[in-house]
């Protein structure tokens, strides 16, 4: 395998362009990349041309608009290049009015009431941020969905804005240390969780299928508490797998660099290397899509849901963070020198003060119905955004707040311009696996989103917040005629104010959640707690200030999320009672029947029946306070209310609880009954598979 000739082979790259197009061309296509700039239509066409020829070239025969709308997922609507010219012959064409823009008829896609309140339809933008690629034949050519009133209705284009954002304000904070650089990107590295389990298994449960977790399951006797599956060795059939996964997304330009198995059985890990936010997010969804694929090809299922089964780990997907100059500068890289330094500290401290100020918008950023049952649980952080700088910052910080004596340099307090930090131990991520945003050396982790999440969103709250943190900051220092003096003043009173957002401990401990409760951090464990702060006048106004979203753009993405909620617990209340009813009962029912029959048989020929009896009795109990559930949870999931925000409530307080004990009397039976009797798989069968 020639895996630099394979790599980016199915992509319109750079490479390819500099090739393909007239210079002039070439360069204004860069200055729209660079700088934002309009294509002209002339342009646009050459454009289209080369891509064209291009991609027929490798066997494309279609063409779409590659989207993300606010389902999650992308969506894509093919045409063919298939036009007849004036001569009657069959000829391949793209045009450039077709490349830059596309109207798929978009009124099934979520809106959130905006497009109903305004214009029925949406067009598809280029962006020509991302490069157009080729998959299943098809060119697919990233792009940003609007209303044709301009309202967003995806999750690219507040990304593309909020790095924008972030780029404009970065660019003013170095300024300040005499640096003159054009763009600053946010960048990001996306470890992705998943499961592989056998495609029989998978197909053989409803509730996988159709809610991409078990709705019921008593344990296996063996979990992961062996500890032998992380980095343990690789099945043969999933390596085969992994190699073949490899190899689409490296055609596809995307660098998977590691591969490996992680905690729970069955879990893996792919970790790509990082890249801008907007294609490593475009790669990110490339990457759940390719790894269902392949899974397919490899009779498995890949499981992408946050908790597909309860006591083992759950998947969560680590946004890894940092901002790059566009001469490569990383400006959360401490530096060796005092300035160097400087600067790192007032980009660390506008982190620390954006992460602090708009914790709500990171919590909202990863809640979802199948991110409930994970954070907070055992093995990932708690619903508590808190910050992990490690135990060297943490000195460094002390020494500037409270000044202290640092690091033993005999300095009494760290003056910020002259002293020098002490040099960061790097990659010390491992240190604190519990922390839901970990600094680990030159860049921050953010931990808390779930393994099928969108990455955008998260992204998009984490930009624009520290680019608002970055602009107060150059509002006060631009002015300030002693700049050493004025930044020593304002990091030291910024880390002041937002200290109680950094936390070094366990954050799976109770006391941490009562500490943080003291510190007046929030702490919204579900879903619909989180969302109701999304609309709060300060996340408003940070995101108008920022031309990120208008105050209807976001009422319409709270409704959306809402809806969402609700939605996915319908879904899977109604999934569970098709299975009890119509699976789990009549199998207790039948073992029931099967022992009582053994019973009429054995007395009558003078047996004892005392095992037959216990279990019988165990059984009909069972069965009868499970049509007890299954009676409440129909009630309950019947009677959703209309309006978005209350059913989410009504889920979150009424038939969360209910499927619970529904479950728990559903696996009570599982675990007495005669396994030829039990019709679906169980968690030994799933996870220990051979
Ligand atoms: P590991 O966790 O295996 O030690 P790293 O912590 O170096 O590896 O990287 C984990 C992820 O973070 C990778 O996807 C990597 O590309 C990404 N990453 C590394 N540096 C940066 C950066 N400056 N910005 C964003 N992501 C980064
Ligand atoms: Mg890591």
């Amino acid at each position: 395998m020639n895996v630099p000739e394979m790599f980016g082979s199915m992509v319109f790259n750079d490479h390819i362009m500099r090739e393909m197009l007239p210079k002039k061309v070439y360069q204004s296509l860069q200055n729209t990349m660079i700088e934002g700039k309009a294509l002209d239509e002339d342009a646009a066409d050459i454009v289209a041309a080369a891509m064209k020829e291009w991609a027929v070239g490798k066997g494309a025969t279609h063409f779409t608009h590659w989207f993300q709308p606010m389902t999650g997922v992308t969506a894509e609507k093919h045409d063919s290049f298939l036009t007849v010219d004036k001569n009657g012959s069959v000829i391949m064409d793209f045009s450039g009015k077709e490349l830059i823009k596309g109207e798929p008829d978009a009124s099934s896609f979520p809106s959130g009431g905006l497009r109903a309140t305004f214009e029925a339809r949406g067009y598809t933008a280029w962006d020509p941020t991302s490069y157009a690629f080729i998959k299943d034949d098809t060119l697919c050519i990233p792009t940003a969905f609007c209303s044709y009133t301009g309202q967003i209705l995806d999750k690219k284009t507040p990304l593309l804005r909020s790095m924008d954002a972030i780029s404009h304000e970065a660019v003013r904070a170095l300024r300040l240390f005499g640096k003159n650089v054009k763009r600053v990107n946010a960048t990001i590295g996306a470890e992705q969780e998943y499961f592989l389990i056998d495609k029989e298994d998978f197909s053989k449960r409803l509730d996988l299928k159709l809610t991409g977790r078990t709705l019921i399951g008593a344990p296996a006797s063996k979990g992961q508490e062996m500890e032998d599956h992380y980095f343990g060795s690789i099945r043969p059939r999933v390596k085969a797998f992994m190699t073949d996964l490899d190899e689409e997304l490296w055609k596809l330009g995307i660098t998977a660099k590691t591969e490996h198995n992680e905690v729970a059985p069955c879990q893996h890990e792919m970790a790509p290397i990082f890249d801008n936010a907007n294609k490593a997010t475009d790669a990110n969804q490339l990457t759940m899509e390719m790894m269902k694929k392949v899974a397919e090809r490899h009779g498995f299922a890949c499981l992408l849901h946050e908790k597909p089964f309860e006591g083992i780990n759950g998947s969560g997907k680590h946004n890894n963070w940092a901002l790059s100059t566009d001469d490569g500068e990383n400006l959360l890289d401490p530096g060796r020198t005092p300035k160097d330094n400087a600067q790192f500290l007032l980009f660390l401290t506008a982190v620390i003060k954006a992460v602090d100020e708009y914790q709500d918008l990171l919590r909202i950023s990863v809640a979802s119905a199948g991110n409930d049952h994970r954070l907070g649980a055992n093995e990932a952080p708690p619903a508590i955004v808190s910050i992990f700088v490690g135990e060297e910052l943490d000195h460094v910080i002390s020494s500037i707040v409270d000044g202290k004596p640092f690091d033993g340099g005999g300095s009494y307090r760290l003056d910020i311009g002259t002293d020098v930090l002490p040099k960061l131990a790097r990659d010390n991520s491992d240190r604190n696996r519990t922390s839901p945003f970990a600094f680990t050396g030159n860049k921050f982790e953010f931990r808390m989103p779930g393994s099928s999440f969108n990455i955008a969103c998260t992204n998009v709250m984490l930009n624009t917040a520290v680019a608002d943190a970055l602009a107060s900051f150059c509002d006060e220092l631009e002015g300030a005629k002693d700049f050493e003096a004025a930044l020593n003043e304002l990091v030291g009173r910024e880390l002041k104010a937002h200290r109680r957002i950094l936390f070094n401990g366990n954050g799976y401990s109770h006391e941490w959640e009562e500490e943080a409760a003291r510190r007046g951090l929030s702490n919204y464990r579900r879903t619909p707690d989180a969302l109701v702060h999304y609309c709060d006048e300060k996340n408003i106004e940070l995101f108008r200030r920022h031309r990120i979203y208008t105050r209807e753009e976001m009422e319409s993405r709270l409704e959306i999320s809402l809806d969402e909620y609700q939605k996915a617990l319908h879904i899977e209340a109604s999934t569970m009672l098709e299975m009890l009813r119509r699976q789990i009962l009549p199998a207790a029912m039948r073992f029931s029947a099967f022992l009582a029959s053994s019973i009429q048989t054995k007395e009558s020929i003078g047996m004892s029946t005392g095992a037959e009896n216990a279990l019988g009795e165990k059984v009909s109990a069972l069965s009868d306070e499970l049509l007890a559930r299954i009676e409440e949870l129909e009630r309950l999931s019947s009677g959703f209310p209309s309006d978005a925000e209350e059913a989410a409530f009504y889920a979150a307080d009424s038939v969360i609880p209910a499927m619970e004990a529904a479950r728990r009397a559903c696996d009570s039976l599982e675990a007495i009954t005669d396994k030829s009797f039990w019709p679906i798989p169980t968690y030994s069968d799933i996870l220990f598979y051979v």
